[in-house]
């Protein structure tokens, strides 16, 4: 239907009617015969984009902005309203999958205000039909989401769908049931209602949104462009199991049908009344009753204003005439009713183009791509780069350098790219190619199985240096007193020191170049550093800081190696063969002792004289061959300490009860899974007190602070 190149020429075409849109609108009957089947031609194939395709290559806005072109033109010479025009009809295909079901009325689009002089001639239009002097609105956030409908029989909820084409829409019932803000029951029949058909969107919230896309990230997979996205993608998901997971919530804003008819709330107020007494999510505590229309711009305003703040997106305000009984005489249009229109907040989405990518080291080590784009305004800020994620992300939108990307900035959500406008492409376009080393040190990057980031795990990286720094001195790690974020930052900037191994070679003097240090405080630190080289392996290896290697993973290999270079030469089969370690974790060490640049740092460490193996345990210790576990706040000590000295009297420490623990020391507020495991075991419980005098110690000679 169209050829790439025709895509390319009424993408170019739209471009041109845009900019000049002011003097089309203002056209004379010569230059309307002109302008409106260019117009028509334009909007079809942008409908043919969205609706069929779902695939838009313009913005809402600029869709909009052209709509409004040739609604104006057509209102102004309606001789030359043809059948065919996209005025003349509502909406075109669902996709199939789910069956269909005809909504009970129509639901209709609002028409969309995007000036306050556009709410007051529509203000004027309804004054105007209705004969009043002032009119009752009410006014209320217009949410950003997937429309639905609801229809529930003798109170209950038998019914979902989708808006579909407005006529009909998908039945997605058993999804929307998953969705806990929809209730299965509502008490209608306590107000004589037998049938209700309500109309809503389902929505997720701004955290839930960010905290989604986070772990789609973790998982490998391509993040959503906004929550509208989110939500309409996951309640058309065909297994409701998984639409349970995406924490959507529904909210409801309208009462569309009723039986019997009498029983229909007079007014929109009422309706959300309720809608909100009957147990549903609704906006009755965000929406206002205004007086004229002036007060409903204010309000209005006041949202523009708070929009950020609001834990929904929402696109716009509604403005609805309150009173039904008006609604007869002011009808609907093809498209939308006259008693309601959508003030629109400033647009978040605009096509622009991707100049370049670079490539950044995040302090983790994870290699991000950053579109750089022509600078472009988006909802009143200018957007000139944007993250690309990483290369799955570009391998599912097929970005090229070059291309014309829709982007959209959500709420305090970054800038994202929604989509590529691979029509507007002219062959110049370059693929992205991933670097192999590490753009800050030149280390080769990884790629573990499972993950879609590519790493840069040399410890002397630059880029990371600083965050491994303060790692390396952290309370679990080396433990070393006064190397936190700000002596980091200056021991590296002062050039002091590259990597963790140069710590053991500072001076006293060298630490007195630091802002804010004296001779004693240069003193405290040199000595920390000195005390920290007998750690032990365990506490190295976690304060190196390979991926995937915790305080416990750590403590593991050292008890089964014993000597770094022992762990270095191990097999990856011999590392999957010990306990608790898997394949992606025996990759990541691996990867970590084959870096040339890891292996310098830890002989420089070595030379130094900082200790890179485990002690064996002590043998004969009071509490040897007893398992202790711990539950509960301990009064004494944080329960890592106590561990450190049960081990250190020749016990072991583990973090849940099993049929080998020997003891569960119960402290304040006890866990109650520990409990009942350790009842069911048989395991026997003791008090703090108890475990105190175990150990044979005064409280206070114990655990020094
Ligand atoms: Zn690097």
């Amino acid at each position: 239907m169209y050829t790439p190149e025709k895509e390319r020429r009424l993408i170019e075409l739209s471009k041109e009617l845009l900019s000049k849109v002011e003097q089309i609108r203002s056209s004379g009957l010569d230059e309307a015969k002109r302008y409106l089947p260019l117009l028509r031609e334009v909007i079809n194939y942008h409908d043919y984009k969205y609706y069929v395709q779902s695939s838009p290559v313009i913005s809402d806005y600029e869709y909009d902005t052209l709509f409004r072109a040739l609604r104006d033109l057509e209102r102004k010479y309606p001789q030359l309203i043809t059948p065919d025009s996209p005025t003349q009809r509502v909406a075109s295909e669902i996709s199939g999958e789910f069956p269909t079901v005809k909504h009970y009325t129509p639901m209709l689009s609002l028409d969309n205000a995007y000036t306050e002089e556009e709410l007051r001639d529509f203000d004027r239009r309804v004054r105007e039909a209705t004969g009043l002097d002032e009119v009752e609105y009410s006014v209320e956030p217009k949410y950003d989401g997937a429309g639905i409908a609801l229809l529930y029989e003798n109170d209950l909820f038998v019914r979902g769908a989708t808006r579909g084409d407005g006529e009909t829409g998908e039945d997605i019932t058993s999804n929307l049931k998953t969705i806990r803000s929809i209730p299965l029951k509502a008490p209608f029949s306590e107000t004589g209602i037998e049938l209700i058909e309500i109309r809503g969107e389902v929505l997720i919230n701004k955290e839930e949104f960010k905290k989604m896309n986070r772990e789609r990230l973790e998982e490998g997979l391509t993040p959503f462009a906004n929550p509208r996205n989110a939500a309409a993608g996951s309640i058309r998901l065909q297994n409701p199991q998984e639409v349970a997971k995406r924490r959507l919530e529904a909210v409801v804003y309208q009462v569309s049908y009723v039986l019997p008819q009498d029983r229909h709330p007079s007014t929109h107020y009422d309706s959300i009344k309720l809608l909100h007494e009957a147990g549903f999510k609704t906006p009755f505590k965000d929406m206002k009753l205004c007086r004229g229309i002036e007060e409903a711009i204010a309000y209005c305003k006041l949202w523009e204003e708070k929009r950020e703040d609001y834990p929904y997106e929402i696109d716009g305000m509604v403005i609805k005439v309150n009173r039904k009984e008006f609604y007869d005489a002011l009808g609907f249009t093809s498209h939308h009713p006259r008693w309601a229109i959508a003030f629109k907040f400033k647009p978040k989405q605009a096509t622009t183009k991707l100049v370049k990518v670079v490539f950044q080291v995040g302090r983790v080590g994870t290699i991000t791509p950053v579109g750089k784009l022509e600078p472009v305004q988006i909802g009143g800020v200018v957007v000139s780069s944007v993250s690309l994620f990483n290369e799955d992300f570009i391998r599912e939108k097929d970005i090229r350098i070059g291309d014309t990307v829709l982007v959209e900035r959500a709420g305090d959500v970054i800038p994202y790219v929604v989509e590529v406008i691979k029509e507007a492409r002219d062959g110049s376009e370059v693929p992205i190619k991933f670097p192999e080393r590490c753009p800050s040190c030149g280390s080769k990057l990884v790629k573990l199985p499972g993950e879609s980031a590519y790493r840069c795990i040399n410890i002397a990286c630059p880029a990371q240096v600083v965050l491994r720094l303060k790692h390396w001195g952290s309370r679990e790690a080396m433990d070393i007193r006064g190397l936190g974020d700000s002596t980091a930052k200056a021991l590296y900037s002062k050039g002091l020191v590259k990597d963790v191994g140069d710590l053991y070679y500072l001076k006293p003097t060298d630490l007195l170049a630091l802002p804010n240090f004296a001779h004693k405080s240069a003193q405290n630190l040199y000595n920390a550093i000195q005390d920290s080289k007998g750690r032990g392996l365990h506490r190295v290896l976690y304060g190196l800081g390979i991926r995937y290697v915790g305080l416990t993973t750590a403590k593991k290999l050292a008890s089964v190696f014993r000597d770094i270079w022992e762990l270095k030469r191990a097999p990856l089969e011999r590392l999957i063969g010990v306990e608790g370690i898997g394949e992606i974790v025996a990759h990541s060490i691996k990867e970590f002792f084959e870096r040339e640049e890891n292996l310098a740092v830890i002989k420089k460490l070595q030379e130094a004289g900082v200790k890179l193996k485990e002690e064996e345990p002590s043998k004969g210790g009071i509490l040897e061959g007893k398992v202790f576990v711990f539950t509960g706040t301990l009064e004494c000590c944080s329960r890592e300490r106590a561990g450190q000295i049960v081990e250190s009297l020749g016990g072991t420490f583990s973090n849940s009860v099993s049929s080998k623990t020997t003891y569960l020391v119960v402290g304040k507020d006890p866990g109650r899974t520990k409990l009942q495991k350790a009842q069911r075991l048989g395991v026997k419980t003791i008090s703090e007190e108890e475990f105190i005098k175990m150990v044979g110690l005064q409280k206070q000679s114990l655990f020094p602070e």
